[in-house]
């Protein structure tokens, strides 16, 4: 069973029943194109009371899931270890720091809390294939997931895409086209094929499951750190990891199981800063020419961006941007002080996480969460 109660629209407030709607909003996406960020996200909402009564019985982040977890494929996803890395934290002067590793998901990515329930979608319904735009890891995550569950994955990737990424999607067997453009061009290109075939779409944000599905790391960190943090720090491309773990804490206090929000500190690569930038000046603006290192955050388009700035606001966040010598950096620290190697895009968090407490903006005292959203050996040309 599942305690879902309806979709709603994140910009007009408008509800829908859980298959009467799919991806957007259809008023608020009319006469959308892609190009620019996405309008009319929807939220999921829940019944709240006898969600907070079933978690005080048996906490479980699944209860906060859309669909049915006996839905869910059988390859397990998600519950990643959480820990205190101490030399670490120890050089940042930050006692109270932890780390969620969520690059030991099966595909290496964070990717695959919104592969998983997706593809649960695609079992429910007994859609037979699932269509996806991606830098590289949503890709190989749908491939991963797919292959665990009899579905075939269809790939819109930039040839460019780190080589480790690209062998992922062939390895599990996934249907790839490169492209010859950016990802953003792989995204409209992967919204052109569904809606000319009979299959679901997992483009990031668009299918509000990515969102949902993302969710399921801020639960565990409620949980395994038995409390909310002051702050999580969060890499941002398209901005769905940050709207999900926004969203797991929003759930918490509607269901009147947490008393607040933690911070959320957005991490963009400086060339691929569009959401920094309209959370600064309020105005939005493509970024003008991503082209970081840290090729999963590198968007010119971040098609969640509305609700990354609405979190950043509810939550009292902050945003920054890091340069790809800074991101080169934290990842070699990351890997001597805390043994974890993580590809560019994830040890971009780190390099946030030092400028946020050389600007004062975490203190020493704060309590204090690491995302660590993808492995190192997915991108090896990058240390390199
Ligand atoms: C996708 C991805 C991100 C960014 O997530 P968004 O939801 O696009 O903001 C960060 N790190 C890694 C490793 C990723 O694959
Ligand atoms: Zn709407």
């Amino acid at each position: 069973m599942s305690y879902f109660n309806n979709w709603r629209c994140t910009d007009c407030g408008k509800e829908f029943a859980l298959d009467e709607v799919r991806y957007l909003c259809p008023d608020c996406a009319q006469g959308y194109a892609p190009g620019v960020p996405l309008p009319g996200v929807l939220e999921a909402v829940f019944d709240y009371p006898a969600l907070r009564e079933a978690w005080q019985a048996q906490p479980d982040p699944r209860l906060f899931s859309v669909l049915d977890p006996g839905f869910y494929p059988t390859l397990p996803v998600g519950d990643t270890p959480f820990f205190r890395p101490q030399r670490l934290a120890a050089n940042l002067n930050l006692p109270e720091l932890y780390i969620k590793n969520d690059s030991l998901n099966p595909s290496g990515s964070f990717k695959d809390r919104a592969s998983e329930l997706v593809v649960a979608d695609a079992i429910r319904l007994g859609i037979n294939e699932i269509v996806c735009a991606s830098t590289g890891n949503a890709a190989s995550s749908l491939a991963c997931l797919c292959a665990a569950a009899g579905k075939k994955a269809v790939i819109f990737a930039p040839a460019k895409a780190p080589a480790a990424k690209l062998a992922q999607i062939r390895i599990h067997g996934a249907d790839l086209h490169s492209v010859a453009g950016t990802y953003d061009a792989a995204f409209a290109a992967a919204l052109e094929y569904s809606a000319s075939h009979a299959c679901l779409n997992r483009n990031t944000a668009y299918n509000p499951l990515t969102i949902e599905g993302k969710k399921s790391a801020g639960l565990e960190i409620f949980l395994q750190l038995g409390a909310v943090p002051d702050w999580i720090v969060v890499p941002v491309g398209d901005g769905v990891i940050l709207a999900g773990i926004h969203k797991a804490f929003v759930d918490l206090l509607r269901a009147g199981l947490s008393d607040k929000l933690p911070r959320l500190l957005a991490v963009q690569a400086a060339s691929s800063d569009a959401v920094t930038s309209y959370w600064e000046s309020g105005v939005y603006r493509d970024a003008a020419n991503p082209m970081s290192i840290a090729d999963s955050i590198s968007v010119k388009t971040p098609s969640n961006a509305r609700w990354a700035v609405r979190a950043l606001k509810e939550t009292r966040g902050q945003a920054i941007r890091v340069s790809d010598n800074q991101i080169l950096k934290a990842q070699q620290e990351l890997a001597r002080q805390a043994g974890i190697f993580a590809e560019p895009s994830s040890a971009a968090a780190l390099a946030g996480l030092q400028s946020a407490i050389e600007q004062s903006w975490i203190a020493p005292g704060d309590r204090a969460v690491l995302l660590i959203t993808g492995h190192g050996l997915k991108d090896i040309n990058a240390v390199r």
